[in-house]
């Protein structure tokens, strides 16, 4: 196989991220201890303000206090504000773990073909866990972007400095909708490797684009069979 490009997410596609959201989200459900909303209807109106908001743990900091304020049956005091938030700034507490077999298929990956990092998010938390993990030295490039959607993959294709082109370039993620359509719709190929614990605002159906290779996987040690 010719060399390609391969661009590759970082959250729950190389690492565990939502997991530890998903578990300050439940602690945040029993500390709430609404009288009559369910959990699930406690959470539909934290993913509603977070639809809004930005990403990372400071926007989910955020995102919970206005939903405890929103929906707390008791008087809203300083110290109940500073619990809701340490529940979201804890999340940074995790070490970075791998998923199974990343740093081995990164390193049978690197000499045969170009690894580029695109994650989104907030620049300093996602350099930070860019740092933590080690894999930096395998990838070209470690790009930390705000959004990911078509216009984004579209600058990555003309950015002359990373030299893709759209023939021999993939993104490889694990949330269709920041990876996978945004990049067929931008030119890309895209490998899809569900991660059971993606974020539910990620959420969104496939849509094939005709002429662009879509491959789907089970894990990240597959990627060695196919490139
Ligand atoms: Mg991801």
């Amino acid at each position: 196989m010719q060399r390609q490009h391969l661009l590759i997410d970082a959250d729950d596609t190389l690492w565990e991220n939502n997991v530890y959201f998903e578990r300050a989200i439940a602690a945040f459900i029993d500390f709430l201890a609404h009288s009559s909303l369910t959990p699930e209807e406690v959470r539909h109106v934290l993913d509603e303000i977070e639809r809004a908001g930005g990403y990372g743990a400071a926007s989910f900091a955020r995102s919970l206090e206005a939903t405890y304020r929103r929906l707390a049956e008791r008087e809203v005091r300083p110290e109940d504000v500073a619990r809701v938030h340490a529940f979201a700034t804890d999340i940074r507490r995790n070490p970075i773990e791998l998923l199974p077999g990343v740093a081995e298929t990164l390193a049978y990956l690197a000499p045969r073909h170009d690894l580029v990092l695109v994650t989104k998010g907030e620049t300093d938390e996602q350099r930070l866990k860019i740092e933590a993990s080690g894999l930096e030295p395998t990838f070209r490039r470690a790009l930390v972007v705000p959004e990911k959607d078509v216009a984004t993959y579209q600058g990555l294709l003309d950015d002359a400095d990373l030299g893709l082109d759209s023939g021999s370039t993939w993104m490889v993620g694990n949330s269709p909708r920041s990876d996978i359509n945004p990049a067929l719709a931008a030119g890309l190929h895209a490998v899809y490797i569900p991660h059971p614990q993606t974020w539910r605002l990620e959420h969104q159906e496939i849509q094939a684009i005709a002429g662009r290779t879509l491959l789907t996987l089970d894990r990240f040690t597959e990627l060695r069979e196919h490139f």
